[in-house]
């Protein structure tokens, strides 16, 4: 297994995960079919945005300097290029989110009839989520009559893709430029998932981690990138005696590191192992199980996303 794990899954891959997860796990169906059907939407738009022409413009080019200062490529960058792609994201996510989640039915629409309007509000928005400015965010979903969680759930849903489409040449400079923080290189954002891979063979690397790199999953732009393996994401801690992990009894490729110090965790799946990767957002909603115990023991998640902050 190697870099491949990290790409971004096809239509039949996200299908085909989520039929195999609901087998495995019937307790989970709910939530795999609702956000299933966001998912496979999204899936299908980006494949349709990355085909179309005039193409998703390419984020500006990363700045090697801001990257080794520690600035996301994202931040303050001039995204305007990306509003009509934004609009045509909102077009088909909004009603397949109303369609899921009936019960934000009504927020969806509202959102549908403010964009209506004025569709520039969108790239506002994701400036907003990029500069996590909390304050953006509650006076849009004030003049949307919508609650701010469901205007964020709807938001980080509706940049996805065309994030994904524009972010293509991204990856590759932020590892010429070893980015070494916790926080996305790309949006600032944190990660939703770690994974465990096996990486290229390096003698000394492999001594030093037996093999094994981890690279984090951002979980609003969805790029990743390389982390040190024993370190906490959100504070950056390496004090053995402040990590802790967690397991579900027969999922042993899964695991939740905590920070005692901090008093976050964050998802992480060993795919080394693996003969199948699974789809990683399935993945990550295959986890709940995790979130739920180690949220249990009173550890937040690194990154709040709409399925592990159910409880
Ligand atoms: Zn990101
Ligand atoms: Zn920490």
């Amino acid at each position: 297994m190697s870099h491949s794990a990290l790409d971004t899954a096809d239509q039949a891959r996200l299908t085909d995960w989520l039929t195999r997860t609901r087998e495995e796990a019937p307790q989970l169906a709910p939530i795999l079919d609702s956000f299933g059907a966001v998912l496979a939407e999204r899936a299908r738009l980006r494949a349709d945005l990355a085909g179309q022409t005039p193409p998703v413009p390419p984020v500006p080019a990363p700045d090697k300097e801001r990257l080794l200062s520690g600035v996301p490529v994202l931040l303050d960058a001039d995204l305007s290029g990306l509003t009509p792609f934004l609009g045509q994201s909102a077009a088909r996510l909004l009603p397949a989110m109303a369609a899921a989640f009936p019960a934000l039915a009504t927020d969806m629409e509202r959102m549908a009839a403010a964009l209506a309007k004025d569709a520039a509000v969108l790239g506002g928005g994701l400036e907003a989520l990029l500069r996590g400015d909390a304050g953006a965010l509650e006076q849009m979903a004030q003049g949307m009559e919508v609650a701010e969680p469901v205007l964020r759930f709807a938001l980080a849903q509706i940049v996805r893709p065309v994030l994904e489409c524009a972010q293509q040449d991204v990856a590759q400079a932020v590892r010429d430029a070893k980015w070494l923080h916790g926080r996305c290189p790309c949006c600032g954002s944190g990660p939703d998932l770690a994974l465990y891979i096996a990486g290229e063979v390096e003698q000394s690397e492999f001594l030093k981690n037996h093999g094994g790199q981890r690279w984090l999953r951002c979980s609003l732009c969805g790029m990743s990138w390389r982390f040190k393996r024993i370190a906490c994401p959100e504070c950056g801690t390496e004090e053995p005696n402040e990590l802790e992990f967690f397991t579900v009894e027969g999922r042993d490729h899964e695991r939740a590191h905590a920070c005692k110090k901090c008093k976050r965790y964050l998802v992480g799946m060993d795919v080394r192992e693996l003969v199948d990767v699974p789809d990683l957002d399935v993945a990550v909603l295959a986890m709940l199980p995790l979130d739920i115990l180690v949220q249990d023991k009173g550890y937040a998640p690194v990154a709040a996303t709409p399925w592990n902050t159910l409880g």
